[in-house]
């Protein structure tokens, strides 16, 4: 029995840590330091070729530890842990979930460059590509769940820059309505663009599934990006964020990450890595008490239409995709109430033990209003046509007992 046949959720609490190097301690003590001690002149001048890529790693030489904007032992050892859920080679973790993203972009694209992107999307992403790529002359388009193959493809030639494409950019599911994007289809695509001098590369935002329910490596996708501060964090205590992929790309990535400086501290690294221990546990709860208050919500009289994944029997093209790549559920619930904002708002406002607050995949029952929250900086016309409009609420289901958020929800309706 070694590593590689085990869950990853029997590894949490052990994979990567060596007590003999820490005293023997059984957790992972938090290494607060900026800088490491070389053994001597000579071992300081091979850490720096290999991390700065003068020469390549000879046959088992290891790399040792240098100054903590480089590397540190609690961010090696969270991130080998998070490479098993994804079956990614490396991973590398950062401040927030933006860092994350903005890195991968500005790492990959540069100037006259082509990004496609699925929309919705999270407003930071939203702003960031919108508004900063743009600055720097990086072309932009976008496409929606709704669109198929075909109509993506045509939008990428009618954009003028189709030689230009350089990465598809999906978040899958969407936040906050739950729209699914085939990310097979979308890798398909990113190979018919490439050729023998050019690799568009496929980067997926997994936040909403991950890393538990939706595996995009294996889908095909280039690129995993998370904003840990939901389900890895899963407390509401941290932000944080981590892409995951093959060596070759993580490389460009740790490598800018150098640069901007954007890594996380040693304290964050070790709060994921006490999440970590529970990821599994949690997000399974989660999930389960999400499908008992989805059915409730579902069968309101005040409810008019749910945006749940649990609940696409209806919408045969969404269906499909979910079977595809979709291990879970999830516990993300949305929901129109029957009016508006008024409405909406008065529910919102009544709610006691479901906090009314953004952020989500944490422990406890939070519930925020898209089109006035966290989609308020969108367009209105793009957000409607997305169905983020005044009567959304969102729901990200915790693990307190279901029947306590179910008389929350009931008693707030009423
Ligand atoms: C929260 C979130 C982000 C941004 O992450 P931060 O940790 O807040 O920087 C990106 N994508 C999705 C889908 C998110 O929910």
């Amino acid at each position: 029995m070694d590593d590689k046949t085990m869950n990853p959720e029997s590894l949490m609490m052990s994979f990567g840590y060596k007590p003999e190097l820490s005293e023997g301690a059984v957790k992972c003590p938090v290494f607060n330091t900026s800088t490491f001690v070389f053994k001597n002149a000579e071992e300081g001048k091979a850490f720096f070729e290999i991390a700065y890529g003068i020469r390549e790693k000879n046959e088992g030489e290891e790399v040792g530890l240098i100054y903590s904007r480089l590397n540190n032992p609690n961010l090696e050892i969270v991130e080998n842990r998070l490479t098993l859920w994804d079956k990614a080679d490396e991973c590398a973790v950062f401040e927030s979930g933006m860092a994350a993203i903005s890195t991968v972009l500005l790492e990959f694209l540069s100037p006259g460059d082509l990004i496609m992107y699925s929309n919705p999307i999270y407003g930071g992403t939203d702003h960031f590509i919108k508004h900063v790529l743009t600055k720097f002359g990086v072309h932009v388009i976008d496409f929606d769940a709704h669109d198929t193959k075909e109509d993506i493809l045509s939008k990428i030639n009618k954009s003028g820059w189709a030689e230009k494409l350089a990465m598809i950019y999906v978040e899958t599911p969407a936040n906050p309505t739950n729209a699914l994007i085939d990310i097979q289809m979308c890798s398909q695509i990113c190979q018919s663009f490439s050729n023998k001098d050019k690799k568009v590369l496929l980067t997926v935002d997994n936040t909403y599934m991950g890393p538990l329910w939706q595996h995009p490596i294996q889908l095909g996708a280039d690129l995993v990006v998370y904003s840990a501060t939901k389900y890895i964090g899963g407390h509401s205590d941290l932000v944080a964020g981590a892409v995951l992929g093959n060596s070759d790309l993580m490389a460009r990535v740790k490598g800018m990450r150098t640069f901007l400086g954007n890594q996380t501290s040693p304290n964050t690294a070790w709060l994921m890595m006490r999440s970590l221990e529970t990821l599994k546990l949690r997000m399974d709860k989660q999930e389960s008490n999400a499908k008992a208050v989805a059915k409730f919500i579902k069968n309101h009289p005040k409810v008019e239409k749910i945006y749940y994944l649990g609940d696409l029997a209806q919408n045969q093209q969404q269906k499909a995709i979910f079977d595809k790549q979709c291990k879970g559920t999830g516990a993300m619930v949305s929901f129109d109430i029957k009016g508006g904002e008024k409405e909406a708002f008065k529910f919102l406002n009544k709610l006691k033990l479901i906090k009314l607050a953004v952020s989500l995949g944490s422990t406890e029952s939070l519930v925020e209003h898209p089109a006035s929250m966290t989609h308020a900086g969108v367009d209105v016309e793009e957000r409607v046509s997305h169905s983020v409009t005044d009567k959304l609420i969102r729901i990200s289901v915790g693990v307190e007992n279901p029947e306590d958020i179910i008389n929350d929800i009931k008693q707030a309706f009423e």
